[in-house]
């Protein structure tokens, strides 16, 4: 029913969860289902609480890395109970992130990522990100049960799906007013650093520095044509740059 909208469980601990999770997809129309190295993946315990949704199991993807799950996306929202300090944008309502992934799913695959059991998702897989959602809780115990943080997300994007008004039945938008995939910001992002570290802005790899750079192309949400005019921008800059390849810049990286 909505097939651009791919639910990410990243390292589920326990397979039942899995099970359940793919459960409350199916009740809502989702079907596309990536798990990110499971402990335990097939498992009969699985196939048990996916009860009539085990043609969810049997299709699901499993890969080793978020970034692998989610390279095609134009969207990517990060589940997560707790605020981190990544200046993400971030979706307070459900409500208002399922209508976003809903009219980007339109036209290019988008993610809803889900964390591990016992800590959630680690800094750099909400990096992997374009937004961050929480789903507002009891401040004293916010925090759901994996497979039931999958349920009321997939219930918000149905919601706003069933909602949208008809006359949302339109023709494709062009590619290049859509957003990058994960992939495209990656090469930016990579082509960025390099001119950053070519120019001497930064001497060595700066973590924090690209973090914050992300963050705030992230904020902006450019499109495909705005990227590429960015990549313009610093293929001509760098042409003015010394020539010389610092030691881990890869041969052939262009
Ligand atoms: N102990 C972990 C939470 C794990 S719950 C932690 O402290 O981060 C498993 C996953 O369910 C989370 O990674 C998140 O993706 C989702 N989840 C649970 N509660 C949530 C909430 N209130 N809002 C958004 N996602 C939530």
């Amino acid at each position: 029913m909505l097939p651009n909208i791919r639910i990410v469980l990243v390292q589920t601990y326990h397979p039942g969860n899995i099970g359940a999770a793919a459960r409350a997809m199916k009740t809502m129309g989702l079907s596309d289902l990536v798990l990110v190295n499971p402990r335990r993946f097939p498992d009969p315990e699985a196939s048990q609480l996916a009860a009539g949704a085990e043609d969810l199991i049997d299709q699901a993807r499993v890969v080793d890395s978020l970034t692998e799950a989610v390279s095609d996306c134009v969207q990517v929202v990060g589940a997560s109970a707790r605020l981190r300090s990544l200046p993400l944008p971030h979706f307070d309502e459900p409500a208002e992130m399922a209508r976003d992934v809903v009219a980007q799913a339109a036209d290019d695959p988008v993610a809803l990522v889900f964390g591990r059991e016992r800590f959630g998702l680690t800094n750099d897989e909400i990096r992997c990100c374009s937004h961050q959602v929480s789903i507002p809780a009891n401040p004293d115990y916010g925090i759901l049960n994996l497979a039931q943080a999958v349920q009321v997300l997939a219930h918000e994007v149905f919601t706003a799906w069933r909602r949208q008004p008809q006359s949302d039945f339109r023709l494709a938008r062009p590619a290049k007013e859509r957003r990058p995939s994960r992939e495209q910001l990656g090469h930016f992002h990579d082509h960025l650093t390099r001119v950053m570290q070519r120019s001497g802005f930064i001497t060595q790899p700066h973590a924090r520095t690209e973090a914050q750079l992300q963050a705030l192309f992230a904020r902006a949400e450019p499109s495909r044509k705005e990227l590429s005019l960015l990549r313009g921008l610093l293929a001509s800059l760098e042409q003015h740059l010394p020539d010389e390849r610092l030691p881990d810049r890869e041969p052939g990286d262009d």
